[in-house]
């Protein structure tokens, strides 16, 4: 068996199209763009790139990105500080807060800050408000990279309800939101980690299985259950090509569909942040749309 290789290009491209037709919808209606506001420092070359990316894709799409830089070393107060300036701002429909910051500062307190001063703002669905939310199965603005996994099992028709759905990884920023979603579409689900014994006696008996580890080929063809659809976030340098946590060559030959990286998860990623920007945008000015807000 040869598995269907999902095309993150043109799920993305799809959300693309809508996202630029709200944008334009909701400009017109409140008389200035939807506006994210990226909070960042240090020169993380991985965090840089992608700021790039978002810029030139949001720009594209008529949503307008401002950069705003922390000072060097910057410490619990400035960031506090940052974002209630922007929390206060009404020209800021959204805030993304760029992850790794220097430490002391860490998603912990990232997601805090965030719910204390700019929850209404909170474009990746970090603060605690948000994740309560999601774990509650109620719904919530949920971090753009697990939501872009659910996109593309949704686009490729996979069947989730009664589904084994086996997690690998549990970063409160992708395995554990994931976890949560595949749940909340009705699959049974198995969350493994850096401590489960024996990781392929569980990813043998997924259905859809998710790399979320960081780890380059860490899931071989003999981890993998004939006819499985496998979803890839990996993001690894390895002789300077980008690779996933998925011996792509080997399971694509037992898998029934899997996403490749790079072009699986990654773009529709950026597109999926852009379509929370405009959930939030569009609570302030309801009329803009047609669809219901959350
Ligand atoms: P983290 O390092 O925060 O989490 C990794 C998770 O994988 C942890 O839960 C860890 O377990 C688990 N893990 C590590 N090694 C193993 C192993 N050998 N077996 C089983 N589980 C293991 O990473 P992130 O969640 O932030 O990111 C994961 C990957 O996704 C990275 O490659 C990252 O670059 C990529 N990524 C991709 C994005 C995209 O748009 N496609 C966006 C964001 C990230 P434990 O909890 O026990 O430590």
């Amino acid at each position: 068996m040869t598995a269907t290789v999902f095309d993150g290009g043109a799920v993305a491209r799809s959300i693309w199209n809508d996202v630029a037709l709200r944008a334009q919808s909701f400009a017109v209606a409140s008389g200035s763009p939807p506006t994210l506001a990226v909070v960042r420092a240090g020169d993380d070359p991985a965090s840089v790139a992608y700021l790039r990316q978002i810029d030139r894709a949001f720009t594209a799409r008529g949503i307008e990105v401002r950069l705003e830089s922390l000072p060097d070393a910057p410490d619990e107060s400035a960031l506090a500080a940052r974002l209630a300036a922007l929390g206060d701002d009404s020209s800021v429909h959204g805030v993304l807060v760029q992850l790794p910051l220097p430490p002391p500062l860490n998603l912990a307190l990232v997601s805090d800050l965030t719910t204390d001063h700019a929850g209404a703002k909170d474009v990746e669905g970090i603060s605690a408000t948000h994740t309560g939310l999601l774990c509650q199965g109620r719904p919530a603005i949920v971090p753009s990279t697990p939501l872009a996994g659910l996109e593309l099992l949704r686009a490729g028709g996979t069947p989730l309800a009664g589904r084994h759905a086996v997690v690998v990884g549990r970063s409160a920023i992708l395995g554990r939101p994931l976890a949560q979603l595949l749940l909340q579409a009705d699959a049974t689900v198995t969350v493994c980690h850096s401590q489960t014994r024996d990781l392929a006696r569980f990813t043998r008996q997924a259905d859809i299985l998710v790399a979320a580890a960081g780890r380059p080929a860490l899931i071989s063809g003999d981890m993998v259950k004939p006819g499985a659809t496998i979803i890839d976030f990996g993001i690894n340098e390895v002789d300077g090509r980008l690779v996933g946590d998925v011996d792509f060559e080997a399971v694509r030959e037992v898998a029934g569909a899997i996403s490749p990286v790079p072009g699986g998860t990654g773009p529709v990623t950026t597109a999926v942040l852009a379509r929370n920007l405009l959930d939030l945008a569009e609570r302030h000015f309801p009329e803009t749309t047609t669809r219901p807000t959350m």
